[in-house]
């Protein structure tokens, strides 16, 4: 079966037939697959920390490894700018995403896996018929944000108590109420220690 054949238009990316993609070991890629320029990744749009991103030299594979078990491969370069979670201001970061997905027919099935041969970038999930590809690219670039993004200078920094919270819940602008008066246990603690390295 032809690449053609497998996914005719975008509505392919929606229901996608991972299985076959993994049998026939096809691969779809950047600037080779041009209906599929324009990914769409709503939650990492959401992303509160993420202002900006690109997704770059991407590519999806499918093979079958010495088992024939079914593989499908996630590469990119996603080059992130984020708001510094402990300055505010905006920390560029390039990731590499580097995921195979092992895919097994149930949720049982994937569970009972025995996972103590796989290498660092292989999961096993549960892929019970055809999937949404998009969504299945952007949780594996979602899995792959630092969970608090930063300047390297910010890093010895000894809050980590504001940047936990800061991370968890951001901060809603209060213009009312001056730095200090707020609830939030940890508020002025950064400014406190700011105030008290000068
Ligand atoms: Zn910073």
């Amino acid at each position: 079966m032809s690449r053609k054949a497998l996914i005719k238009s975008d509505s392919g990316l929606l229901e996608f037939d991972a299985w076959s993609f993994c049998r026939t070991k096809q691969e779809l890629k950047a600037g080779v697959t041009d209906a599929y320029h324009e990914w769409q990744f709503p939650r990492l749009s959401d992303e509160p920390l993420l202002q900006s991103f690109t997704l770059n030299d991407w590519a999806i594979s499918g093979s079958q490894n010495k088992r024939n078990e079914c593989v499908l491969a996630f590469r990119g370069q996603l080059n992130a700018v984020f708001s510094c979670a402990h300055c505010g201001k905006p920390v560029s970061e390039q990731i590499e995403i580097h995921r195979n997905l092992l895919l097994r027919l149930s949720e049982q099935d994937a569970e009972a896996y025995d996972q103590e041969n796989l290498d660092d970038y292989t999961d096993v999930v549960s892929c019970p018929g055809s999937i949404n590809l998009a969504e299945w690219f952007e949780d594996e670039l979602m899995l792959s944000l630092p969970m608090l993004p930063r300047h390297e200078e910010c890093e010895d920094n000894p809050d980590s108590g504001l940047i936990e919270i800061y991370r968890s819940a951001p901060v809603e602008a209060d213009e009312d109420q001056p730095v200090g008066e707020t609830v939030r246990p940890f508020a002025g603690l950064g400014d406190l220690i700011k105030s008290t390295k000068k």
